[in-house]
């Protein structure tokens, strides 16, 4: 083993784990670093408490005055806890999340000295903006941007630094981050949901769309980690010769969490605890040192929130353990890949789960609509969903047999089928009072005994409704959730507002029954939708051929799959249900675009380093001894020495071969780049990085993994994947 690998893996043993011991029990401690409702109540006026609650539960606006009392209130806490600073904390375009931390120190002359936040602190920020992406956005509108404060989602104290959640926008208002169009369509779906739901139960005057997110990733030990460039700048490792053993015995799934990682993984819950993100659900994936975490679900702004604030905290603790933590869609070729689940459902403040079938027929019928409302949602708008998924890494994982296809389509079980095709036969027009009696009885009434033994499990749907909610698989574990969530709830309230539009037509103009109404619109979906839905096998061939002939998109590259984001039916969509107008979104196209290009040129040079300064010197060394070798027989053996060395002079040979294939496949790559690079226009640019460029990373790859198989393991300088992969 070569000296480097030597010392990283010898490192592994001073890495042992770290006994976390906890001193209280989780619910006591759950929370206590937010500045949650309990907090408020204790140290905010009475007024201001409830400003923010009004603000929190119906939007409205806080006013000054109220602001800096908030404020005040919050340094007291902020300050009797340990901190010194705060920061507005927001999510750029960038993906990762951001943060500029300011003292509440200041001095007041004379030497003295004060403690102080005041409401226009709390309220607003400006960062500079030109150091984030923003497509496009800053030549056409003025320079800056500010932060302003986002009361939906509670400050919270990390280390000592108080974090006040922020939504990131220009100075003319154009959305620069994650959430604000996040906050925009979850008050869409709001109103267009509370609209459908008062045919059901008028007392209904909020309803709530809820994630619960599901996060995958790998944890390697940080020495091992950094002895491999790849995985330094790229976040994955982009060669490697597989393991002889991977993940074929099936043994890591579920299976015993190893201490290391168990060490970790309580550290880690119980900084959560204290952050309130309420994190329940922990086991090993299907990978070796691959593990999930999931939370219990929460409203989807906070559940955004918390997951980029864990994938942050994640990193940090991991630092602790000595670990580091790959996020990565697909840090190993040949064994599993990380996805993110997004688990979502729409909630009443009445308390009922609206995709959750219920007791009484009118509760189904409720259920029924938002059900199938949604599978339309989908339908109608596979592609858009298909691109909010759409990223360099997460290209790995579509398609490629162990996660969803890029084709989207909505697995609901064989019953579900069942009463839907029920439902497709229902009268058109009025309904027969047996007609109605027999749907109430028979099809409606019986769907919560149906779902009680539906077990139907289908891993390989990229959107699954799973009993109460929907389960959108196909989301990249790097993803912020929020690009996502601020889709899938746009088209559905999209979707809601047309349903209703042709119920009330329905009602008026036809003089129906509200029943009956519903029960029209809802068969017709029931026969327009039907292509998305597929309960078969989603990695198999004959789907992509069947998802063809059904009309469905298969956009299995990223900028292919970006574009649908700036069709005219995605820009109006945005613009009409007041998400994003066109700038912002085709901002948004741009910039992921440009992402895309950057992490493709990354990757590129990183190989080609690798390649070249790592690789083919190891081979040439490893020949030369061989060629010593050869030498020596000949010296010795004479004109014999042929038959002796036949292995060597093959190793000789195919060493040669694959150094040859490196340097000219190498060099084609770099041309290729360089030819990319000069092209103006983003779109060809993409895709010249896509078609001309990233096709090369896999024949550098193979003639590096054939030479780490034939170099003896002495000299080879790159951690190996069992090493990665099997360290514990
Ligand atoms: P899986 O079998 O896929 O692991 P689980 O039942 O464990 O599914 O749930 C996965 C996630 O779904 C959890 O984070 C859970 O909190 C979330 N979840 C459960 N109910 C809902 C809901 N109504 N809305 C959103 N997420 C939900
Ligand atoms: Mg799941």
């Amino acid at each position: 083993m070569s000296t480097l690998r030597f010392h990283a893996l010898k490192e592994v043993f001073n890495h042992r784990p770290i006994q976390i011991k906890e001193q209280a029990r989780r619910s006591e401690i759950f929370g206590s670093n937010v500045f949650n409702e309990s907090t408020m109540r204790q140290y905010l006026t009475r007024e201001a408490f409830e400003s923010v609650m009004d603000a929190v539960s119906n939007g409205s606006k806080i006013d000054r005055r109220i602001a800096d009392h908030i404020s005040t209130g919050m340094k007291e806490w902020a300050i009797s806890k340990g901190a010194t600073h705060y920061t507005h904390w927001f999510q750029p375009l960038t993906g990762a999340t951001a943060e500029k931390h300011d003292a509440f120190f200041e001095t007041i002359g004379n030497g003295l000295s004060i403690e102080k936040f005041e409401g226009g602190q709390l309220v607003q920020q400006e960062p500079d903006a030109s150091s984030f992406p923003n497509g496009g956005i800053r030549n056409t509108f003025e320079a800056r941007g500010y932060t302003a404060w986002d009361p939906t989602s509670p400050a919270f104290i990390y280390g000592t630094t108080l974090c006040i959640p922020t939504v990131f926008v220009s100075y003319t208002g154009e959305a620069l981050d994650y959430k604000t169009p996040l906050l925009r369509a979850l008050q869409a779906v709001d109103s267009a949901a509370v609209a459908v739901c008062k045919y059901f139960d008028k007392n209904v005057k909020k309803v709530n769309a809820s994630l619960g997110w599901e996060q995958e990733y790998f944890l390697i030990d940080s020495g091992l980690a950094m002895s491999r460039p790849d995985i330094v700048l790229t976040g994955r490792t982009l060669l490697g010769h597989s393991p002889a053993k991977g993940q074929q015995l099936d043994d890591h799934y579920f299976g015993t969490i190893p201490n290391r990682a168990m060490a970790y993984m309580r550290d880690l819950e119980t900084e959560c605890m204290l952050l309130g993100i309420p994190v329940k659900t922990r086991h090993n994936e299907v990978a070796p040192n691959q593990f999930e975490l999931a939370p219990i679900y929460d409203e989807a702004n906070l559940a955004v929130d918390h997951n980029s604030l864990l994938m942050d905290v994640m990193e940090k603790i991991a630092e602790r353990h000595n670990f580091k933590v790959l996020f990565h869609e697909k840090p190993f070729a040949g064994v599993n890949g990380s996805g993110k689940h997004n688990n979502w459902s729409l909630g009443t403040n009445t308390g009922v789960n609206l995709l959750s079938p219920g007791k009484t027929p009118m509760s189904n019928l409720q259920f029924l609509t938002f059900f199938i409302n949604t599978i339309k949602a989908v339908h109608d708008n596979e592609e858009l969903l298909r691109a909010a998924i759409a990223s360099a890494s997460n290209d790995h994982r579509l398609g490629a047999n162990e996660a969803p296809p890029a084709i989207m389509s909505v697995f609901i079980g064989a019953q579900l089928t069942k009463v839907l095709d029920e439902l497709e036969n229902v009268t058109n027009g009025k309904l027969s009072p047996e007609e109605k009696t027999d749907l109430k009885l028979n099809v409606v009434g019986k769907i919560p005994d149906v779902l009680l033994d539906n077990t139907d499990r289908n891993r390989t749907s990229p959107f699954a409704f799973t009993g109460n909610k929907f389960e959108f698989r196909a989301v990249g574990s790097t993803a912020n959730c929020a690009n996502p969530m601020t889709v899938l709830n746009t088209i559905v309230a999209r979707q809601l507002i047309n349903f209703k539009d042709e119920v009330d037509a329905l009602i008026s103009k036809k003089d129906m029954k509200k029943d009956d109404a519903i029960f029209n619109v809802l068969r017709e979906y029931i026969k327009t939708s039907k292509p998305i839905l597929f309960e078969g096998n989603g990695y198999g061939e004959a789907w992509e051929k069947e998802a063809k002939k059904r009309g469905l998109s298969n956009n299995k590259t990223t900028p292919e799959a970006l574009k649908a984001k700036v069709s005219q039916k995605a820009i109006r969509l945005f613009e009409e249900l007041g998400v994003m107008n066109s700038v912002e979104t085709e901002a948004r196209y741009e910039i992921e675009m440009e992402e895309y290009v950057l992490r493709i040129q990354i990757e590129g040079r990183v190989l080609g380093d690798i390649a070249r300064n790592h690789v083919v010197p190891t081979a040439v060394r490893y020949q030369n001894i061989l060629i010593d070798n050869v030498k020596g027989l000949k010296e010795i053996y004479g004109a014999s020495f042929k038959k002796l060395a036949k292995e060597q002079l093959n190793l000789i040979e195919d060493i040669s071969s694959h150094i040859e294939g490196i340097n000219s496949k190498v060099t084609k790559m770099t041309e290729e780049r360089r030819k990319a690079n000069a092209i103006e226009n983003l779109e060809n640019k993409a895709h010249a990085y896509c078609n001309k460029v990233k096709p090369l990373f896999d024949d550098i790859r193979y003639h590096c993994d054939k030479l780490e198989l034939l170099v003896d393991d002495e000299l080879w300088p790159l951690t190996k994947y069992r090493e990665l992969l099997f360290t514990k």
